[in-house]
């Protein structure tokens, strides 16, 4: 019989679970639970089925490594009615000593893209997970995808997946200011891909070369370029300025639906 951990799904939103024992709790429920997620969905490889029009709602958080994506996908986490999932947070919860995470951990030990087939795999039982524990309810939240699409074949399957609002482009034109942003972070969040110049240097380059592309997928007027430069309070003011009418459209088709 499948069962749920109640204790989990009944947690307040607001608990005091940092992003990362929040991302291992998932990791950790879903290496116990793939079988049940599985007959959950009744899909055999345990992936969501939506049809085209259920796609989930999305805003996309774009734009070059340390440029503040996850700080400011944390912020809007906060707020009812969002869900922010980065797929780098996804990643380093994985169990390092798994076959999948042995995988990962090389590319981004390395400053590469982990392959699209195992990142979709990965990404799709994250937010399967995510659902199943109640933390993501895709008729009321907004889904704040950060850190997907990275190339332009990864453009093709999220559309599959998601309806996409709006591209929220952080730009920042001093490089140096964003490779100082990461140095920080790799004291303060333990990232292993944050503490050397050489993978930090790789990063950049893979963002210039192949995730940057992405953006012309996207007609113009689907992205909302945002100076990533100011205050995060600044950064964040000019967010809401595309996220507010996106969620207020979701609002209205809900309440529609009552
Ligand atoms: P940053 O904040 O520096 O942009 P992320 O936390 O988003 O970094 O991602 C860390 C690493 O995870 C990337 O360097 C890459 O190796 C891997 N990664 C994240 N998202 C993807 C993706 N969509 N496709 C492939 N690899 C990814």
């Amino acid at each position: 019989m499948l069962r749920f951990p109640m204790h989990h799904v009944q947690q307040p939103r607001s608990e005091s679970l940092n992003k990362y024992q929040l991302s291992s709790l998932v990791t950790a429920w879903l290496t116990r639970h793939t079988p049940a997620l599985q007959i959950f969905h009744n899909v055999p490889d345990g992936s969501t089925l939506m049809a085209p029009d259920e796609r989930y709602r999305s805003i996309l958080l774009f734009g070059p490594p340390g440029v503040g994506k996850g700080t400011q996908g944390g912020i809007l986490a906060t707020i009812p009615g969002f869900f922010h999932l980065s797929v780098g947070d996804v990643f380093r919860a994985i169990d390092i000593g798994s076959e999948n995470g042995k995988e990962v951990y090389g590319y981004i030990s390395r400053g590469e893209l982990v392959p699209d087939e195992l990142t979709i795999q990965i990404w799709k039982k994250a937010v399967d997970a995510y659902i199943a524990l109640s933390r993501y309810k895709p008729r009321e939240d907004l889904l704040i995808l950060d850190g997907m699409p990275r190339n332009v074949e990864q453009v093709e399957i999220v559309r599959e997946h998601l309806h996409i609002s709006s591209v929220i482009y952080l730009e920042c034109s001093d490089q140096e200011d964003m490779v100082h942003r990461i140095r920080r972070r790799a004291i303060r969040e333990n990232r292993a891909d944050d503490a050397n110049e050489d993978v930090i240097r790789t990063r950049f380059k893979v963002y210039e070369n192949v995730t940057a592309p992405v953006l012309k997928q996207f007609d113009a007027s689907m992205v909302h370029r945002v100076d990533a430069n100011g205050s995060p309070a600044e950064v964040l003011y000019s967010i809401l300025e595309s996220v507010i009418p996106a969620q207020n459209e979701l609002f209205a088709a809900n309440r529609e639906a009552e």
